[in-house]
């Protein structure tokens, strides 16, 4: 492999140029945005793809979705077979006057490139086909079998995905999944995510009163929907934020490997402050040891958005409805549908003064654990190879729609690959890609052709 690992440390420059042509594609997948630049960037993926080696490159469409790239290259008969994903779809690209370069200008200062989907989740094309390439030019063949898969609507939710790999199952059939489209824990440092959360949300509207009414005349014994919404709301967690809802965990127990990374990272309320952006007097809602365990491992409530009247319609009144639409994260082990029961029973008996409580816009979406395969370890030596630091092992507080239906529909454990270092700013203005870390883990992704390929097989998912 050595051969291949310099080969990628001369062609670095490649590597850069390749991503600067693909952010020149303003490739946002949310409504309202030109289509075009979607089919631009899967052909400029497709190019890019066959350009580094790989075969029967497709660009693959389903009805209503943004089109996928396919390739491959399958010549090692015997051997396992890897599938490698990541997005080219991006962000929205914010407010354009906070950007320092333009956002689909890409620019490189100070060791970082810069522009939109710079990180997310272009760097993870740019990745893939540079680890692929380098096997290519330097040895004539990869180790093992390699199929790639580049979505282009991950940043909208991935709304088609499971169909999608159900409608392909068949070629997009592999031994592993490298999915390359979360977060390291810090910049050199590779990491593993092995645990997200799950998201449950919903909107509650609570009425009391056909009409909004004046609150000089009939304010006392009339009950304001929006303090009855607010009890109800302020009942679901306790004074330090940990969940109170009958039949719901506060956390879930570790496994013995997730303790020992949990050890091995330090993290505290300092550095959870400047991330978060705390105001001077805001307390942190943990103990300085205890942060990640709460962020990645227990569940968490919050209420994104609220709404009685309105600043502009503000009057001495009872209103007659509130409306509030509220989240919980939850961990592994929390059913999507119990949780959903188990919140909006607490909910009904908690609200006070027979006002009518309604639920709507629900969505259910589980928690996930990265099941404990050779192939984590061997991907976690590859990476630790590629960046000279030991990999860690991480959580995500949040939700990626795409981990659990890959794991579900095609059967095979999935690795989630960092990518952006927590500098990276993906979703915000000046999104950027470290430029020492894609160097990184390109090297880190030829390790883990190497290393699988040693494995020679294991057992699926
Ligand atoms: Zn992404």
């Amino acid at each position: 492999m050595q051969k291949a690992i310099d080969w990628a440390g001369q062609n670095e420059r490649r590597a850069v140029d390749d991503l600067s042509a693909l952010i020149r594609m303003p490739s946002v997948s949310f409504p309202g945005f030109p289509e075009r630049p979607l089919d631009e960037s899967a052909e400029a993926v497709a190019a890019l793809l066959k350009s580094r080696g790989l075969e029967n490159v497709e660009i693959l469409r389903l009805d209503g979705a943004f089109p996928y790239v396919y390739g491959d290259w399958l010549h090692q008969a015997g051997k396992p077979t890897l599938l490698l994903y990541a997005h080219h779809d991006v962000q929205p690209p914010g407010r354009e006057p906070l950007w320092k370069s333009a956002p689909f200008d890409p620019q490189e200062r100070e060791g970082r490139l810069y522009g939109r989907g710079s990180a997310d989740d272009k760097g993870g094309v740019v990745i893939h086909a540079s680890a692929i390439a380098a096997c290519l030019e330097a040895l004539g063949e990869l180790p093992l079998n390699v199929k790639v898969l580049i979505e282009g609507e991950e940043e909208i939710g991935s709304p088609h995905l499971e169909a999608f790999l159900k409608s392909q199952a068949a070629r997009l059939a592999a031994d592993a999944m490298v999915l390359a489209d979360t977060s390291n824990f810090d910049t050199g440092v590779p990491s593993i995510t092995t645990a997200l959360r799950g998201l449950v949300s919903f909107d509650v509207t609570v009425r009391s009163l056909t009409t909004s009414i004046h609150s000089g005349m009939w304010g006392g014994p009339a009950p304001d929907p929006v303090q009855a919404l607010s009890r109800m709301i302020a009942s679901v967690c306790d004074k330090d934020g940990g969940i109170a809802v009958p039949g719901l965990p506060r956390g879930r127990k570790l496994s013995a490997a997730e303790e020992k990374s949990l050890k091995a990272l330090t993290y505290g309320k300092a550095a959870l402050r400047r991330q978060s952006g705390f105001l001077p007097k805001t307390q942190v809602l943990a103990k300085d040891g205890a942060i990640l365990r709460k962020l990645w491992y227990e569940p968490a409530f919050s209420v994104n958005a609220f709404e009685a009247s309105s600043r502009k319609d503000c009057a001495n009144i009872v209103n007659d409805q509130a409306w509030c639409h509220m989240g919980m994260r939850t961990v592994d082990g929390m059913d999507p549908r119990r949780t959903l029961k188990a919140m909006q029973n607490h909910l009904k008996r908690r609200a006070p003064w027979g006002v009518s409580v309604e639920f709507s816009n629900v969505t259910a979406s589980p928690a996930w654990k990265a099941p404990s395969s050779p192939v984590v370890e061997a991907a976690a030596r590859a990476f630790s190879r590629g960046y000279g630091r030991p990999a860690a092992f991480i959580g995500c507080g949040g939700s990626i729609p795409f981990a659990g239906p890959f794991s579900k529909v095609l059967g095979a454990p999935v690795v989630l690959e960092g990518v952006g270092d927590p500098y990276a700013r993906i979703h915000s203005e000046n999104e950027s890609m470290h430029l020492g870390d894609l160097r990184k883990a390109i090297r880190g992704e030829i390790y883990l052709f190497d290393e699988l390929a040693r494995l020679g097989r294991w057992p699926k998912a």
